[in-house]
């Protein structure tokens, strides 16, 4: 038996896993693979095979793989001190001059920054701030949060309810109380329902959804509304022209605060630093993760803006520290390595990269597959990009949900030694390599995925 297979034996026997069909994994009835390497855009496995990973992880590893540096800053962090904790004022160098860094990239207004290890966790900090701000204003009923239909944003309790995903609700009991979800801004598959409206049109019958339901709610009960400048996990669409202007406009008008999960937006990946610029964005909260270290550790972050940070500071002068925190809020390594791999996107000019090698993707794609019988829809921003399968481009039709499309486009995909990733709504094949690719990775990336949906066809 080869040593990979050994390996696989031996994990299905000890790990849950996350996003897995448990039994037929522990089984071996559904594949694993163990990764050992990786080095630019590639990954390797334990038998040597190579693949391109046009997902970069979960759209993370934005600097792409094998980055010494980074290691190296955390060796030498380690070697200093690992961690201790952030609570009552204790900080670290890392976290001082991470924070610096951070809020003069967001710009917008942003005053401070609170770390957690996750999306997930800092979505549950967002949340607590949102009633904690309420609170403190002497609005104690208002504390319900709108999220979007296709949102996604974590998978806790709390966060996997602000998440509008089906899956992720189901068997859990969830969303809890207090989480409403409204549209989500997919024009391709919404706006055929809506008699073709104009994408302009669709945004502002997305904003009126989301006014009516604060109507319906009582706007004295809604507390914020949460969303990610492009929809990521749900699909990776981007909003349709005038979305965001809208819906702040009502927001506004409901004193309602705005959370951008820029998770994966942010730190480059539309071609500007977050999602928020790119959009025009004006958020009160800012959810940040995956690109922040370019997943080489695990660190979150929650950026504050003015408006909410001096009623918080507000509050802790009536009630007393803060009941929030974290053991590893602020970890030096993570704060480290996250320090570094800003230096490499700043220094390698890689947010300009994603995007003019962006430009080039979305051109090439849809040069590639606009025109392919199996595809609905070809779309993307930046570095990001989702190919949506449909039997009938023109009526928007979905193909049964048992052909599994997708999933069987990926797994040709992976054949071809190329990761794309299956999302979990839908037959839609998404793309989010490294902020490093270039032309030729990109020719090569998209050259298998053709061959990949022509296999399928
Ligand atoms: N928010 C967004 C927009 C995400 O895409 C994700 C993860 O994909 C999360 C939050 C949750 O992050 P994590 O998986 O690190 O908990």
């Amino acid at each position: 038996m080869s040593q990979h297979q050994d390996l696989i034996d031996r994990d299905r026997k000890v790990t849950f896993h996350a996003s897995t069909h448990l039994r037929d994994f522990a089984h071996g009835d559904a594949p694993g693979r163990v990764i050992s390497g990786g080095q630019g855009i590639n990954i390797v496995d334990k038998d040597g095979r190579e693949f391109i990973d046009g997902f970069a992880g979960l759209y993370c590893v934005n600097i792409g793989y094998g980055r010494k540096e980074i290691a190296e800053a955390i060796y030498n962090q380690a070697m200093e001190i690992s961690y201790y904790h952030t609570y009552v004022g204790h900080s670290n160098e890392p976290q001082i001059a991470l924070s610096e860094r951070i809020l003069k990239i967001a710009g917008m207004g942003m005053s401070k920054v609170y770390y957690g290890m996750s999306g997930s966790d800092a979505n549950e900090t967002q949340l607590k701030i949102v009633r904690y701000y309420n609170n403190v204003l002497g609005r104690p009923q208002k504390k319900k949060v709108i999220s979007r239909m296709r949102g996604y944003h974590g998978s806790g309790i709390a966060s996997g309810s602000l998440t509008g995903l089906k899956a992720f609700h189901d068997h859990f009991d969830l969303p809890i109380e207090t989480i409403r979800h409204t549209e989500a801004p997919h024009y391709y598959l919404r706006a055929a329902e809506q008699h073709d409206m104009t994408e302009r049109e669709f945004s502002a019958f997305c904003a009126q959804k989301l006014e009516a339901m604060i109507l319906e709610e009582g706007p004295d009960t809604v507390a914020a509304f949460i969303g990610e400048p492009v929809l990521g996990t749900g699909g990776i669409v981007p909003p349709p022209e005038g979305y965001w202007e809208q819906i702040q406009a009502v927001l506004n008008k409901y004193d309602v605060l705005l959370i951008a999960d820029e998770v994966v937006c942010g730190f480059g990946r539309t071609g500007a630093d977050f999602g928020s610029h790119f959009y025009g964005i004006k958020p009160d909260l800012i959810t940040i993760a995956k690109g922040l270290t370019s997943a080489y550790q695990p660190l979150s972050g929650v950026i504050v803006g003015d408006k909410v940070w001096s009623v918080l500071e507000q509050g802790t002068g009536e009630y007393g520290p803060i009941g929030h925190g974290w053991t590893y809020s602020g970890h030096a390594l993570g704060c480290a390595a996250a320090i570094a791999n800003l230096d490499i996107i700043e220094r390698e000019g890689l947010v300009a990269n994603a995007a003019e090698t962006g430009a080039y993707f979305q051109q090439q794609l849809k040069a590639t597959f606009g025109d392919h019988p199996l595809l609905g829809d070809v779309r993307g921003v930046g570095l990001m990009a989702a190919l949506e399968f449909s039997p009938d481009a023109v009526g928007r039709a979905h193909f049964d949900p048992a052909l599994k499309v997708g999933p069987r486009v990926a797994a040709a995909a992976l054949e071809e030694n190329l990761i794309a990733r299956a999302m979990p709504q839908g037959d839609i094949l998404g793309f989010a390599p490294p902020l490093t690719i270039n032309r030729s990775e990109v020719d090569e990336m998209l050259g298998r995925a053709k061959r990949a949906v022509d296999k399928v066809t």
